[in-house]
């Protein structure tokens, strides 16, 4: 828990400055939070997930929303305190239990998910050669530091699942 990064994050909601909640790294969370559900997201409510959730990893959070959406877990908007239940349950903020593919974000079937319409819409996988560095986005999408194309293992585990799924 970061301290610091609540508090940003609680003044820029607050304050509606949309362009720090993204270098915050939390806008893909806030647009999931508003477009999963129908009913709208009032700006009390968007501060209350700030308030709880501020400092937390906003990719673990991102990704314990779609669990709770695509899992059917959360017929309405799941409430801060139910999201910060369901983020301690999966265990992405200790590391002792669970699968270990649990709280790897850049494995998450919707990550995956995204990366496959990356590909499709034709976005590039990393060719580079040597030591790369790759970012992880909000969405856990990971992109060479350099050519800024997707992961090769990462595309890879995306086309995998498609695969599966097909078969
Ligand atoms: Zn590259």
């Amino acid at each position: 828990m970061s301290v610091d990064r609540r508090d940003q994050l609680v003044k820029a909601v607050h304050a509606s400055d949309w362009h720090t909640i993204d270098a915050l790294g939390w806008h893909a969370f806030f647009a999931d939070l508003a477009a999963f559900w129908p009913r709208k997201l009032t700006s009390d409510h968007a501060l209350a997930y700030a308030r709880v959730l501020g400092g937390h990893d906003p990719v673990m959070v991102t990704a314990a929303l779609a669990a709770l959406a695509e899992t059917g877990q959360a017929e309405y908007r799941p409430g801060p305190a139910q999201l910060a239940a369901a983020i301690a349950r999966t265990g992405t903020g200790a590391k002792t239990n669970a699968t270990p593919k649990v709280g790897r974000p850049d494995q998450h079937p919707i990550t995956l998910g995204r990366v496959r319409d990356l590909l499709g819409d034709g976005h590039q996988i990393c060719g580079c050669v040597g030591p790369r560095q790759f970012n992880q986005n909000a969405g856990g999408v990971m992109r060479c530091a350099k050519c800024h194309g997707i992961e090769q293992g990462q595309a890879d585990n995306a086309l995998e699942q498609l695969d599966e799924e097909a078969a």
